[in-house]
């Protein structure tokens, strides 16, 4: 550190790891460090490493080091990538592309104490660091945030750290000055005597249903945005509400008051438009406002930017550095209207301002709505609304006419608002289901040349992070093949095997871990019972570190246990699950709580029943599953561990005799399917250690990984686990053999 001295120190989770522990290592041993680390040795540090323990845990906040920037990898990632879970290796494997190994602190002390594998623990950190430093440039962080930092003019941790309304204020104020402005700066107490917002953005109740007819989608390019800058609404423009406008009296207006003198009003005359919510704001020929100002120069400038990327293709660097100062004006755009209205965390709102956007907003919308509906040659009809976009259904026509009709809606519309207002085309859905609101799912076609649709869902499961991947596959191909082949039948079949292979113990279980966020101890309710928290409690109870940080998404699976259990008992983390060959996916939980739900609420459109589908499979069939009887060493806790096999274990047909009366009469072709069946599972659990060994690099006789975002994990414990049932076999060839 001191040879180096480097402005930024990374840690990959640096409140219980990394930096975390190092500071409170230090601190048990009585070292100093945090001050030996600043480059202010006399200031304070300001950390949490002060407070007590618990308050740790709780805590969001990162450390500090005065004079150096330090950052915490796994929040940056966090909110540049979407993922479902944000470990380590997960995060390594999608960004980076690259497998790496997870060791527990067990596994890695024990390596550590043996001289022969000390390097192993070395190595294994050294990988991580090496990582952390290659995550950051994949993802340009520290070029990404200059830049924003540069364009903001904010420092560069804020960019990091403080909200966007820091961002708005920083340029709004760079505009503010020079034109004589200051901003108010109102006390809590006066923000909260402000009155509540009263306008809501226009949202339509969609026309539940499937659609086989094209569905235009048109939205508003900016329209926040845009209304500011074509009805010059800001703070300075404002002259109060029309009403009481030829008064020399000061009136309320957001946290504060506003006087307009008589005088300013009759040189003003006639040159103020009113907003739909009854506030009056003086034209841009009288003066400009601050916010247009802000917003007008934002949007030009993001536009040269896209053009000068266009003529920089190719330079990748400047590329990269086009693109983040782009992102970085639509993103400041896009939330300074949550500036004006934020009245309770806002610096400087103002209602009133707030109002007047978002009633603009609905004004602008309505009429579009209105224009559509009543013009008859389009024969058209809006299905669905959302603040900013409109879904039109055009009965009866085909792609092409709906791109034409399409195209001529957000001509008309634009020719009707004032610029910088502009209806843009979106896409056009063929075919699409409507189901709630912010809910839909449809194939996208955005031009009129394309073949191939896109699938294109929001809201619903197949984008949502807060289930298992398994539902989002079986949901994500079943309305596929509701789109493309329009089969019941067929998607029942596949719903059906899906669950079956469940039931049968034969589905990967990666696809069965749910991760929810957890959102630290004191968000919860006392007694609540939420997975996540309950996991927490289990980590907590063996290393006061382990709690999962706040805003981490905690994995966890359902397992059958005794009838009669509440839900939260029979949740386990996904390695306790690995580790115990006498646990069960709980199949029942899974098809009747995840999976089939999704299912009905789309396929309830179309007056399909999903539910009943679990019920029409054989009763035999949905408490079926193999679990191996041999291990004595495992305690059977709970029902389930009890049930036998009702598949035979050669020909796996269903039986209730353990092996089937087929199996039992020909016992030479049973003996030469077992031993066959044993030596597939052998090659399958060598062929996935195999891959581990390619993985770490070194052929270790036993593999310690426990990588749950790895595939491979679960097919080696999968394999391992049979291993387990071949003993089983194994006797069973000894019983045939005896007899013949
Ligand atoms: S399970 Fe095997 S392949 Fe997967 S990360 Fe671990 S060592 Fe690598």
């Amino acid at each position: 550190m001191y040879s180096w001295d480097p402005d930024i120190l990374i840690g990959y989770e640096i409140q219980m790891l990394s930096w975390g522990y190092v500071f409170d290592r230090a601190k048990f041993l009585k070292i100093g460090l945090a001050p030996r680390l600043s480059r202010i040795p006399e200031q304070k540090i300001r950390s949490q490493i002060e407070l007590t323990d618990n308050s740790l845990a709780r805590y969001k906040t990162d450390l500090f080091v005065i004079g150096r920037i330090l950052l915490n990898v796994w929040r940056i990632v966090r909110s540049e990538v979407t993922l479902n879970i944000y470990t380590f290796e997960n995060v390594s494997y999608h960004v980076l592309h690259q497998r790496v190994p997870h060791y527990s602190f067990e596994t890695l002390t024990e390596y550590f104490n043996q001289d022969s594998h000390r390097w192993k623990t070395i190595e294994y950190y050294l990988m991580r660091c090496r990582s952390n430093f290659l995550l950051l440039n994949e993802l340009d962080t520290v070029g990404l945030t200059s830049e924003f930092a540069r364009l903001f003019g904010i420092p560069f941790y804020s960019v990091l750290s403080r909200g966007s309304q820091f961002r708005v204020e920083s340029m709004m104020l760079r505009i503010a000055k020079p034109m004589n402005y200051i901003a108010v700066s109102p006390s809590p107490d006066q923000r909260a005597m402000m009155r509540a917002p009263e306008v809501i953005s226009l949202i339509l109740e969609p026309e539940s249903r499937f659609y086989s007819d094209p569905v235009v989608v048109l939205d508003f390019q900016s329209l926040y945005p845009s209304i500011i800058i074509a009805y010059n609404y800001c703070f300075s423009t404002c002259l109060g509400n029309v009403k009481n406008i030829i008064t020399d009296e000061s009136r309320q207006f957001g946290c504060t008051t506003l006087r307009v003198p008589l005088a300013t009003m009759k040189k003003i005359k006639e040159d103020y438009t009113v907003s739909p919510t009854g506030l009056a704001f003086v034209k841009s020929n009288i003066r400009k406002g601050v916010l247009p100002r802000m917003l007008e120069e934002i949007l030009n400038t993001r536009v040269m930017v896209k053009g000068a990327m266009k003529k920089n293709k190719g330079d990748k660097a400047l590329e990269r550095l086009l693109n983040a100062r782009q992102l970085g004006l639509k993103l400041i755009s896009n939330v300074t209207y949550g500036y004006t209205s934020a009245n309770f965390s806002g610096r400087m709102p103002c209602v009133e301002i707030g109002d007047s956007i978002v009633a603009k907003a609905r004004e602008t919308l309505t009429r579009a709505i209105h224009l559509v509906e009543n013009t008859p040659e389009w024969k058209a009809k809006v299905v669905y609304g959302d603040t900013d976009s409109m879904f039109i259904l055009l009965e009866g026509a085909t792609k092409d006419e709906a791109f034409r009709i399409g195209r001529e809606i957000t001509k008309r519309v634009t020719e009707l608002n004032p610029v910088p207002v502009k209806l843009k085309f979106e896409k056009v859905y063929l075919p699409c289901v409507l189901q709630t609101k912010k809910r839909y799912v449809g194939f996208a076609y955005e031009k009129e040349d394309q073949f191939e649709p896109i699938y294109d869902a929001k809201g619903i499961e197949t984008v949502r992070r807060d289930g298992c991947p398994a539902v989002a596959k079986i949901l994500e191909k079943s309305i596929k093949m509701l789109f493309m082949q329009r089969d019941v039948s067929l998607i029942k079949k596949f719903v059906l095997r899906q669950c079956q292979k469940l039931i049968d113990g034969k589905a990967s279980t990666k696809d069965f871990v749910i991760a929810k966020e957890y959102r630290g101890r004191s968000s919860y309710k006392p007694g609540a019972c939420v997975p996540s928290l309950e996991i927490s409690k289990k980590l907590l109870a063996t290393d006061k570190r382990a709690e999962p940080r706040v805003g981490e998404r905690v994995p966890y699976v359902v397992v059958y246990g005794m009838p009669g259990l509440p839900l939260i008992r029979l949740v386990r983390r996904p390695i306790e699950f690995l580790s115990d060959p006498s646990l069960r996916l709980n199949a029942a939980y899974y098809i009747t709580k995840q999976i089939l739900p999704p299912l009905n609420r789309i396929f309830s459109l179309i007056g399909v029943d999903t539910n009943a589908w679990y019920n029409e499979l054989p009763r035999s069939l949905r408490s079926a599953a193999f679990v191996p009887q041999s291990n004595d060493l495992i305690q059977k806790a709970t029902i389930s561990q009890y049930f036998n096999s009702l598949r035979c274990p050669i020909c796996e047909i269903v039986t209730n005799h353990g092996i089937c009366c087929k199996c039992q009469s020909d016992p030479q072709k049973a003996i030469l399917l077992i031993q066959d069946r044993l030596r597939l599972m052998e090659r399958a659990h060598c062929k996935m250690k195999e891959l581990c060994y390619q993985c770490i690099g070194v052929r270790l006789c036993d593999v310690q990984c426990e990588s749950l975002d790895c595939p491979i994990l679960f097919k080696v414990l999968k394999a391992k686990h049979e291993l387990v049932q071949a003993s089983h076999l194994r006797k069973v060839i000894e019983v045939f053999s005896s007899r013949s």
